[in-house]
């Protein structure tokens, strides 16, 4: 990463460490060092608050050069409020699957409303498939009778896209480019 250590995104969670918004390291340390959330770890989970950060930061940290001290850098913060709480989200649930594939069947395209849609297991249930971003997709009524207990494969069905886990949450979504590997544990 060539940008400036200041200018580097930083997750944001919120008290249910939910990801909430991304912000650059500046901001997310002045949040820290205004008490309106803590550093966060992500090997150990532990929360730090400014001093503690800078005392504790892990190794690899990135070091903002200050003309007291050396700052390192958070990668993850935790704010200690965020307005309401949301309802906690399952990582996977009907909605967001709807909402990877774009309110799209995957079989014929044709897009649907909620009422429209239904979960196809790619690997049908009755054969052992999970229920899992990998192995379902949205379908209409009809694709998803056509296609019954079989394989797309076995029922002559193309996928338009193969099933996987998207990079956003019900809460928030970050540009793909900008996803950070500590981040992975708190994206759906
Ligand atoms: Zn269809």
């Amino acid at each position: 990463m060539t940008r400036r250590v200041i200018d580097r995104p930083v997750l944001v969670l919120n008290r249910d460490w939910q990801p909430v918004a991304v912000f650059d390291v500046a901001t997310a340390v002045t949040t820290v060092v205004r008490e309106m959330g803590w550093a966060l770890d992500p090997e150990t989970y532990q929360l730090h608050d400014f001093e503690g950060w800078c005392a504790a930061a892990p190794p690899g940290a990135a070091i903002i050069p200050t003309p007291s001290r050396g700052v390192p850098a958070p990668e993850i913060i935790v704010l200690k409020e965020y307005g309401e709480r949301p309802a906690r989200q399952a990582s996977f649930s009907r909605q967001a699957l709807y909402r990877r594939d774009d309110w799209r069947c995957q079989y014929c395209g044709a897009r649907a409303g909620e009422d429209g849609l239904t979960i196809d297991h790619v690997m049908p249930r009755s054969r052992g498939g999970p229920t899992s971003w990998e192995n379902c997709v949205a379908a209409c009524g009809p694709c998803n009778r056509a296609k019954a207990d079989r394989t797309p494969g076995e029922a002559g069905m193309r996928l338009r896209t193969r099933p996987a886990r998207p990079r956003w949450t019900p809460l928030l979504r970050v540009p793909r480019g900008q996803v950070r590997p500590s981040w992975a544990n708190f994206m759906v």
